[in-house]
């Protein structure tokens, strides 16, 4: 199962609680780095299986025309294939979309849209710096369903600063009248240099306390279950197991995934690597040096990438970052992400397979003490047994991570 990713870091203002790789005001530079992005992937090297899913997250990606949408996909397309039942996502900003984007893009094999919602309520939305309002949220929701995506992912944010409970009740009311496929709920967090951190230090605004903000994770579980929805992942809930994020479930099984674009991340096997977050570096690398180096012309870094291919192979000229990660490493990784799946946690017999270590004996004081305090549990599934959070953990997820550091 291969995952691609594609960053697009363009938006049309820095939302003031973000700290993404992403710009605002450099919209010209939009067209080469799409260029740049085209030649990324298709001089990469095909070792990998045909793309099973591919993200196209940002930034805002519905920046983009349709047409060139339509540019990176044949691209992926060429090197690597896509599988016909791929799930293909694009993440929208209301803000900067129409209805006849939606049907542009269903028409080039879009079948899933993430929108960056946040909140439905304008005084919430102001104090977040997004471009869009409550209305226009839900209008292009609507035009989205009428272009026909039956697969939609909305993404929420609560604990916002003076928020109340019945503030955040609004939200999840409004939920019931649309009902899309998936939801990402966040807690904010706030995040260094931020706007809001910097209003949040200066007392500007105040954040609701930890109790509130428990109760507004709690108020979610009951109110979507209500409608619903399955919790399937520590923020994240779907209309059935078919509607959960294919894509995400390749990240939090430590699966293979492709990034391309500035900023992004790979991993295949142990090896994982990152590329420069400058726009301008990623353009100026990619497009000049693409060729010599991928084709082992001077000044090409041949490294050896252990699982990605039985041979030496090329990574793109935009890495600046590679790590091999230890056995350690990667059992701790494993554990910290596939615990965030509330549902099916971290399979016992994939750990084995993977590493030949049983979970239960490398993992045992940790395990037993996660136990003891309620937070972790064994369950069976098909003569399987999984270690997955309890419904007290959902809320300490942080506190049962921290234990596989
Ligand atoms: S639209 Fe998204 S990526 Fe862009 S600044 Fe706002 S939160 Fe960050």
């Amino acid at each position: 199962m291969t995952a691609v990713y594609i960053h697009i870091p363009f938006c049309k203002r820095r939302c003031n609680y973000c700290d993404f790789i992403t710009y605002a005001n450099i919209e010209a530079m939009l067209p080469d780095y799409l260029s740049a992005l085209q030649m990324e992937i298709l001089n990469s090297k095909r070792e990998c299986d045909q793309a099973e899913t591919v993200y196209i997250g940002g930034g805002t990606p519905s920046l983009m025309s349709p047409e060139q949408v339509a540019g990176l996909l044949e691209a992926v397309r060429q090197r690597y294939g896509i599988s016909k039942d791929a799930e293909i996502t694009v993440e929208a900003n209301p803000g900067t979309v129409n209805a006849s984007y939606y049907a542009q893009i269903r028409a080039l094999g879009v079948n899933r849209l993430s929108f960056g919602v946040q909140s439905f309520s304008d005084a919430e939305l102001q104090l977040l710096g997004r471009i869009h309002c409550a209305d226009e949220a839900i209008e292009q929701f609507f035009q989205a369903r009428e272009a026909g995506f039956d697969n939609i992912s909305l993404d929420l944010i609560y604990g916002l600063p003076e928020q109340t409970l019945s503030d955040w009740r609004k939200n999840l009311d409004v939920l019931k009248g649309l009902l899309p496929e998936h939801l990402s709920i966040y807690s904010l967090i706030l995040e260094p240099g931020t706007l809001m951190t910097q209003w949040v230090e200066k007392g500007l605004v105040a954040l609701p306390d930890d109790d509130l903000v428990a109760d507004m994770f709690e108020e979610t579980l009951r109110a979507l279950e209500a409608f619903g929805y399955e919790y399937y992942e520590i923020s994240s809930w779907a209309l059935g197991e078919a509607r959960e994020s294919r894509h995400n479930k390749v990240y939090w099984r430590g699966e293979v995934y492709l990034g391309f674009g500035a900023g992004a991340v790979g991993k295949v096997g142990s090896v994982r690597w990152r590329n420069t977050e400058s726009v301008s570096e990623y353009i100026r690398k990619t497009q000049v040096n693409a060729r010599s180096q991928y084709n082992g012309g001077e000044g090409a870094e041949k490294m050896n990438l252990d699982g990605f291919a039985k041979n030496a192979t090329y990574l793109s000229p935009a890495v600046t970052e590679i790590e091999t990660l230890s056995n350690e490493e990667q059992m701790n990784e494993m554990m910290m992400l596939g615990m965030r799946m509330t549902r099916e946690g971290v399979s016992e017999r994939a750990f084995y397979e993977r590493f030949a270590v049983k979970l239960e004996e490398r993992y045992s004081q940790q395990i037993s003490k996660l136990i003891k305090l309620g937070l972790v549990e064994w369950v069976e599934c098909q003569n399987a047994r999984y270690l997955r959070l309890t419904q007290n953990g959902y809320l300490l997820g942080n506190r049962v991570f921290q234990e596989f550091v």
